[in-house]
């Protein structure tokens, strides 16, 4: 990494330098995508991803109501409309049949265009693009992958019957991922990237993330933002690129070794009021564990029962997207506001116990202890 980061220093080729495109190359190829196109972040690769599309005003964005903030942020940035959609309590992720709802919801008010849907692999995990992709082409709506929490996730061919097995970052019609230094592959800054398949949608981003440049960077030809991935940051992911199926493995053993101390105490379903559920990764996926996250409606309690031993536990997400303050009002006059009670619930009863590749089962070992001192199994 020290030689990586000073060659890219030397070089003095800051904005665009080779490491960026050799990046871009290895990424596409990791993924199973033909195109990668690097930019500044995660919340500007899911804005690009909506100015190809040419979303705006009148149009209908489906996300759902439990993400972090930029999903649903760049709907509203560029003037179309966010519909927020429940999410699954068991995997976090967007519930296709409240998805169907709010598509037949929208289509029956009138006023907006249902254009297209946003679905976020959170906490790492895929979501359920089989059926995703099914009521996108049933509806004609455009499929975008949230993936800035999911890089490193898969799904088999034998669950998806074929059509969507694969890595995340691979599974929308433009995927989108994040480099903040929190997220499965993340570097020394803020960092992004789009994929797809489509050879003009990858040259419009190539265009929009220098300013809308057409020949050259002086020739504007479309409005487009100031959103480069910097050189020192691509030489950064490279070295981390190298090391990210050892991790993805590593953090997998991690969970295991979570689900296997906290067994004892787990339950599927949430049904006295004292119960934990730990996340659950159905059969043919593979989670890239962004956040290990487990269930109790003693949420609080036990987060400072963890917090004075030490133990640092955070809330993913305490609020749902639509109690918002920032999308207050948003598109009321058009689309009444829905209910999405699980993900109210899961602000609720969610936290995230320390999580990443380098754990040691001693370490698993004390969280799970404490966990288990807490519901009173030790
Ligand atoms: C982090 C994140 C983003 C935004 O990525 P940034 O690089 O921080 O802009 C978008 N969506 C989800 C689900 C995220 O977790």
């Amino acid at each position: 990494m020290d030689r990586a980061l000073m060659d890219a220093v030397a070089q003095s080729h800051f904005i665009m330098g080779p490491q960026v495109k050799e990046l871009e190359a290895r990424l596409a190829e990791y993924v199973g995508a033909k195109h990668c196109i690097s930019c500044a972040n995660g919340t500007d690769a899911l804005d690009i991803a909506l100015k190809i599309w040419d979303i705006g005003p009148g149009d209908a964005v489906f996300v759902p109501d439990f993400t972090f903030f930029s999903t649903a942020e760049v709907v509203a940035l560029e003037g179309a409309t966010p519909i927020f959609v429940d999410v699954c309590a068991d995997s976090f992720n967007i519930d296709p049949d409240d998805l169907e709802r709010a598509i037949a919801g929208v289509r029956e008010e009138g006023s907006l265009r249902p254009a297209a849907v946003i679905a976020v692999d959170l906490f790492g995990l895929p979501a359920d693009y089989a059926r995703i992709r099914a009521i996108c082409g049933k509806y004609g709506l455009k499929l975008l992958e949230d993936g800035a929490q999911g890089f490193g996730g898969e799904i088999s061919g034998a669950i998806s019957g074929g059509t969507n097995a694969g890595r995340a970052c691979s599974f929308g019609d433009i995927s989108t991922t994040s480099f903040f230094p929190a997220k499965p592959l993340g570097c020394y800054g803020d960092g992004g990237a789009i994929f797809t398949d489509n050879d003009e949608w990858a040259s419009l981003a190539d265009s929009i993330r220098v300013h809308g440049k057409g020949s050259m960077k002086y020739d504007n030809v479309r409005l487009g933002l100031n959103s480069r991935l910097d050189t020192v940051q691509a030489a950064v992911l490279q070295v981390k690129l190298d090391a990210f199926p050892e991790e993805l493995a590593k953090v997998n053993r991690v969970a295991a070794l979570y689900g296997k101390e906290l067994a004892g105490v787990a339950r599927t379903e949430l049904a006295p009021a004292d119960d934990l559920a730990l996340p659950q990764v159905p059969e043919g996926f593979l989670s890239s564990w962004a956040q290990y996250t487990i269930r109790t409606p003693r949420r609080d309690e036990l987060q400072q029962f963890l917090k004075d031993r030490g133990i640092p536990a955070m809330i993913y997400y305490i609020k749902p997207l639509s109690a918002q303050k920032a999308f207050e009002g948003l598109g009321r006059a058009q689309c009444p506001a829905r209910q999405c009670p699980v993900a109210a619930r899961l602000s609720r009863e969610v936290l995230s116990l320390p999580m990443h590749p380098y754990m040691t089962p001693e370490e698993v070992r004390k969280v799970c202890g404490a966990i288990r001192e807490f519901f009173g199994e030790d």
